[in-house]
């Protein structure tokens, strides 16, 4: 296992959607392959008693990002469909914070930061960054999808808001629109501070 210090370290995982997984509407090729990783991350986060967060697109079935609204993508991660759902094999901690985001019709959100804690049924007002400072967070650990959409948005936000940031590079994986769009990402986060890692996988 990593040795470094997790004592003020959150996970962040980003949008580990049926919908963004092979088979889905919106799906990111390989979607599914960063299943093994990620649940090392959320064990091992888990493992240490630090703060979880998962973030979700919830869109209403008329969202604005939708094809048929003008917007760029296939309808997706629609309120009550199993495309909103995790990915099926995802073990998920009970303590788990999760993040709803797009979930107002005419408003797209591509950043966790854009989200709003959800709990017991409901959308708060209580945003990521709140959450996380009140959980005395100061280093944000990020994989999901996608690479080139939310997970670098997420990202770039975090080091906005003055988190050390680091991207699991083998936790994450990109829609490439256009061929090289996942290292174009990836470059722009390191220009902008977020850190690169490869996490060590132990069993996958
Ligand atoms: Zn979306």
């Amino acid at each position: 296992m990593p040795d470094f210090d997790l004592s003020q370290a959150a996970l962040i995982i980003v949008d580990f959607q049926n919908d963004f997984c092979p088979g889905g509407s919106l799906a990111v090729p390989q979607g599914d392959q960063i299943y093994p990783v990620v649940q090392e991350l959320v064990d091992f986060f888990a493992s240490h008693d630090r703060p979880i967060v998962f973030t979700r697109d919830y869109h209403p079935v008329n969202h604005i990002s939708f094809v048929k609204r003008g917007g760029p993508w296939p309808a997706h991660c629609v309120q009550g469909t199993s495309g909103f759902e995790f990915f099926p094999q995802l073990r998920i901690p009970k303590t788990a914070a999760h993040f709803f985001k797009g979930y107002l019709e005419n408003v797209d959100a591509y950043s966790g930061f854009e989200g709003r804690l959800a709990a017991e049924g409901t959308i708060t007002e209580l945003t990521l960054e709140s959450w996380l400072l009140s959980h005395d967070v100061q280093q944000v650990y990020i994989a999901g999808l996608a690479a080139d959409y939310c997970v670098k948005a997420t990202a770039l936000d975090a080091t906005l808001a003055g988190f050390g940031t680091t991207v699991i590079t083998n936790g994450i994986k990109g829609v490439n629109v256009l061929p090289l769009d996942s290292d174009k990402a990836l470059n722009a986060m390191k220009k902008h501070g977020v850190n690169l890692m490869e996490w060590p996988v132990q069993h996958g």
